[in-house]
């Protein structure tokens, strides 16, 4: 891989070119909080933000997208507007890029899905590292480092940013900024690693999850499940925020006076009492108790068994939404040898 220094005071002019290879998106500031949204100016980005509320998921993975058009006469015709619109998304924390990485293997993989491919083709990502705080996890689920997933990634090392040059496209951003990027010195493989080894040392949350799924396994009948039950809401927050959450329901809406109609696909959450409502009215998980862990088993066990690895990275995203402060780090350190784990 190419590494290679961009110097801090040259980051606008770079962010300038950026605009020859699509809409430049990055994380801006919301009141307390930050969101992924298209800049009017380059100084809007907000780069050493915490997290975003939503994941760089909802643009691969639009929260509502039309899939298909019906016209009377005409039949189904796949709708694809935007398909082809060529962006950048600047700024993307390692963790989130991982939960891309984990989405492809869902939706460009055995079943891969044209939609999300064609939006995964066009929109080049430009991740950027960042400093943990007391929700993050990322390095306990492995999801602290990227090795692909990005066209550059961007290390803070002082005066400059240490530049992965991960793809073709990676590589012709930084032609297209001329003689901004250098070679990088022996000073600044240095300070790279000192910022590496402190970043691992700021992490506040730490959990084990070699033997997660063994212990899930053992622990299928435990109380914690009923009590958890009992104090969720069902309201969703956590699945809708998550970088690797995938539920999704299709719906046909049909326009009234005339045949035409559209097919959406629409987010959707496990923890929804809906959700697992079918035709003749039986609900297969109609307790909130077996929702809720539902979604920790898909997460920490029947993923790791089809992809080789959790599929939750560590973001801390669905601690700080939930409204009754159910915490995956508690839960999962209950699991793991707490008093309230009582197996039947
Ligand atoms: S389960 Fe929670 S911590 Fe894990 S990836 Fe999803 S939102 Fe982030
Ligand atoms: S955010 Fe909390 S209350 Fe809402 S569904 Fe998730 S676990 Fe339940």
């Amino acid at each position: 891989m190419k590494i290679l220094k961009l110097p801090r005071e040259e980051l606008d002019l770079f962010g300038a070119v950026l605009q020859q290879f699509g809409e430049v998106h990055a994380p801006v500031a919301r009141g307390d909080h930050y969101v992924f949204a298209r800049l009017d100016r380059w100084s809007d980005a907000v780069l050493d933000y915490t997290r975003t509320i939503l994941p760089p998921k909802k643009y691969f993975l639009p929260p509502c997208e039309t899939l298909l058009r019906f016209r009377k006469g005409k039949g189904y015709e796949p709708a694809s507007e935007d398909l082809d619109r060529k962006m950048v998304l600047f700024g993307v924390h390692p963790c989130d890029i991982f939960g891309l990485n984990i989405l492809d293997d869902v939706f460009a993989g055995k079943f891969p899905d044209p939609y999300y491919q064609a939006r995964r083709k066009n929109i080049a990502i430009i991740g950027i590292d960042c400093v943990p705080d007391e929700h993050c996890f990322c390095r306990s689920m492995r999801a602290d480092f990227v090795d692909h997933g990005f066209d550059l990634f961007l290390y803070d090392i002082g005066d400059y940013y240490l530049t992965f040059v991960g793809t073709a496209r990676g590589d012709d951003m930084v032609l297209a900024a001329g003689t901004i990027f250098q070679p990088v010195s022996r000073e600044d493989i240095e300070e790279y690693k000192r910022r590496s080894e402190a970043k691992r040392q700021a992490f506040k949350l730490d959990v084990e999850i070699r033997d997660l799924p063994e212990i899930f396994e053992m622990e299928y009948h435990a109380d914690l499940w009923d009590e958890l039950g009992k104090r969720c809401l069902s309201c969703g927050n956590c699945s809708m925020v998550c970088p690797t959450c995938y539920c999704y329901d299709v719906v046909d809406e049909v326009e009234l006076g005339s045949r035409d109609s559209t097919r959406e696909r629409r987010w959707d959450s496990c923890l929804f009492s809906s959700h697992a409502l079918v035709a003749g009215g039986e609900n297969f998980r109609e307790s909130g108790a077996s929702r809720i862990k539902f979604r920790f088993y898909h997460k920490q066990r029947g993923f790791v068994a089809e992809y080789g690895r959790p599929s939750c990275i560590g973001c801390g995203r669905c601690i700080e939404v939930c409204p009754v402060n159910i915490d995956i780090i508690e839960v999962l350190n209950l699991l793991r040898g707490g008093e309230h784990v009582a197996s039947s």
